[in-house]
């Protein structure tokens, strides 16, 4: 569908191509891939050339492997973005890397913070930001100044996504991701799915059956996807360019 996915064969892949990344300061930008992104790229050209040119896109949603095996015959294996974000700041904390935590309402930024150092009591969160700013710019700034290598953005998708890519040139951390209701996770305030919805790549449905209105659209988009993905494998890419 002309998305890229890097395909980490696992989470401790994805860590140390991270690693090294970050000790060599080179600067990379991660997007977790869902349906719903893939969707809305197609719709986009903005987004879809964004996508194109981040570093590290991570498969995120299990519709992407789905896909990745109806389409090419290899599944990719999942790695979420909050599994890595909570990975990331454990492997951050052992490093000693600074981190920013820029996103979500001031609140929940807070307790995200006072809960991650309670999980990690060595962690270095050099900076934060709530996601409801006006100037960009002084943000930018503040996370400069604050030296830090990791910077996670949770100001919901494509939000998120759009801001790094805006500013990436001019944000001097090394490693900078969108992890979206992250921030709330972290601070007790929204519950993850159980166990077996996440070992079975079937969140969406657990979120479903919580917010059934909000999410409805959602699962539209993941069945256009499904039927758009049975369609390329049918009849070929060029069969398949317009939505169902
Ligand atoms: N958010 C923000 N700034 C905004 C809009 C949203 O910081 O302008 C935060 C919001 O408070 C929440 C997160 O972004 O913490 C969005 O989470 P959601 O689960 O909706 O994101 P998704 O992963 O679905 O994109």
């Amino acid at each position: 569908m002309g998305i890229p996915v890097t395909p980490f064969e696992t989470y401790d892949h994805a860590l140390a191509c991270i690693e090294r990344a970050v000790a060599s300061k080179r600067k990379s930008f991660c997007v977790a891939i869902n349906p719903i992104k893939v969707y809305n790229a197609l719709h986009e050209p903005q987004l879809k050339q964004l996508l194109g040119q981040a570093e590290i896109n991570i498969c995120d949603g299990v519709g992407v492997s789905i896909a990745s095996r109806i389409l090419h015959g290899r599944g990719i294996h999942r790695i979420t973005g909050c599994d890595l974000f909570f990975r990331l700041l454990s492997l951050a904390s052992e490093r000693q890397w600074g981190v920013f935590l820029l996103g979500a309402s001031p609140q929940s930024n807070a307790d995200a913070r006072a809960q991650l150092l309670q999980r990690y009591p060595h962690l270095k969160i050099v900076g934060w930001q709530d996601g409801y700013f006006e100037d960009s710019r002084s943000v930018v700034e503040h996370i400069n100044a604050s030296k830090a290598d990791l910077v996670f953005v949770a100001m919901g998708s494509p939000k998120q996504e759009y801001w790094i890519w805006q500013h990436r040139s001019q944000i001097e951390a090394s490693f900078c991701m969108g992890v979206g209701g992250s921030f709330d996770v972290a601070s007790g305030n929204i519950k993850r799915a159980p166990k077996l919805f996440r070992m079975t790549g079937t969140e969406f449905l657990f979120r479903f059956a919580l917010e059934p209105r909000k999410r409805l659209s959602h699962q539209k988009i993941l069945l256009y996807f499904l039927l758009r993905t049975i369609r390329m494998k049918l009849f070929g890419a060029r069969e398949s360019v317009g939505w169902a």
